[in-house]
């Protein structure tokens, strides 16, 4: 269970009512159940950046990050930021989804393949925040799931990052070169810490995302995914990562110029679909009324909204001889003579052994 991972339209107001009253507050629209979308500006420089976070509401480690850059930037040795950039941030863009901890808006919409159609508010909202500022950059803000690993490196991908494509070529056009080289300045300066932790998401052309869309109209757009750290399903050392992201990108716009070699961008490792956050092995599996020996299982935690907090919910995925997943954990019951009825998509119930496929996080 953890209680970070929830991050409510309540817990926003509560927290942006805590804000330095140097930063500007507004509304700029309500979502499909009325709730109020909130802008915040920050900084009076000529350059223009504009960020959203909680595009997909259950996607909330970037809303905790920029609840740190905020206090951070307001420092006076930030004070060249604030003099250079003018900073719009819409925390929380799909606050129904939030509320109800799910990807999708309340007319259940993925709002990252709405930049076509703007069938919904939301995305209208957006639209208008990009022609009202047009912003010499913008940051789409994401979370990823445990799934994802950086690249062949055996690490999960604890950070992702892609400078969307323009055009079905995936032509470097100069916007997004331009976050191609951010790109890697950020990438540079997290490698200490994460050397092995920091990935680039397909690049598969779909005007239909965000990102791409402004891209295709000359915006320079770099999406960050928030992902898995070792043992972190609070998502709180990630938070912190992206916090620092957030830091080196000023620290990169603000450089007399940005010599990056592209080259280094596709050296980064792509992300690749390789974990599973429970892998099992050695266990007699009964499905469709056959006993197959020996087996590894992969189990996936499903995130589930209970009382504000989130419960992992261990789900069956998949079984065979040898999975070609790495996990997050393992367990080897040989010798155990442990037997599961295996059922595709479904939770794995074993009154016995619950304890053993269950996520114990500190909170
Ligand atoms: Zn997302």
């Amino acid at each position: 269970m953890s209680n970070k991972r929830y991050f409510s339209p309540e817990l926003l107001e509560k927290m942006l009512a805590k804000l330095d009253n140097s930063i500007e507050k507004y509304e700029i629209g309500r979502s499909v159940k009325g709730l109020p979308i909130i802008e915040l500006k920050v900084g009076y420089g000529k350059k223009n950046i504009l960020m959203w976070s909680q595009m997909h509401g259950n996607e909330t480690s970037t809303t905790r990050s920029i609840l740190k850059l905020l206090p951070w930037l307001l420092h006076t040795s930030q004070s060249e930021y604030l003099k250079t950039f003018s900073l719009y941030i819409i925390p929380q863009l799909n606050p129904d989804g939030a509320k109800l901890y799910t990807r999708h808006n309340a007319n259940n919409i993925d709002l990252n393949r709405d930049a076509i159609t703007l069938s919904e508010p939301e995305s209208l909202i957006l639209n208008k925040a990009i022609n009202r500022i047009s912003p010499d950059l913008a940051l789409n803000l994401h979370g990823q799931r445990t799934i994802y690993g950086a690249g062949n490196t055996g690490k999960p991908a604890t950070i992702s990052f892609l400078a969307p494509s323009a055009d079905e070529n995936r032509s470097i056009t100069p916007a997004r070169e331009k976050a191609m080289k951010i790109i890697i300045d950020i990438k540079n300066g997290l490698s200490n810490e994460l050397p092995d932790g920091i990935s680039r998401y397909n690049d598969v052309y779909n005007p239909n995302c965000v990102g791409d869309s402004f891209t295709s109209s000359g915006i320079p757009t770099i999406l960050f995914e928030a992902g898995h750290y070792p043992d972190d399903y609070d998502r709180t050392i990630v938070t912190n990562y992206i916090f620092k992201a957030f830091k080196l990108l000023f620290k990169s716009l603000v450089k007399k110029s940005n010599n990056n070699s592209i080259d280094d961008y596709f050296k980064i490792p792509e992300n690749v679909e390789n974990f599973t956050d429970l892998l099992i092995s050695n266990v007699d599996v009964i499905y469709d009324d056959k006993v197959f020996k020996k087996q590894q299982i992969a189990v996936q935690y499903l995130e589930k909204l209970n009382k504000n907090k989130i419960n992992f919910v261990p789900i069956f995925k998949k079984f065979d001889n040898r999975l070609p997943y790495v996990g997050h954990r393992y367990i080897d019951l040989k010798g155990k003579g442990i037997k599961l009825f295996f059922k595709y998509n479904e939770e794995v119930k074993d009154p016995e052994h619950n304890k053993l496929f269950s996520l114990k996080t500190n909170n």
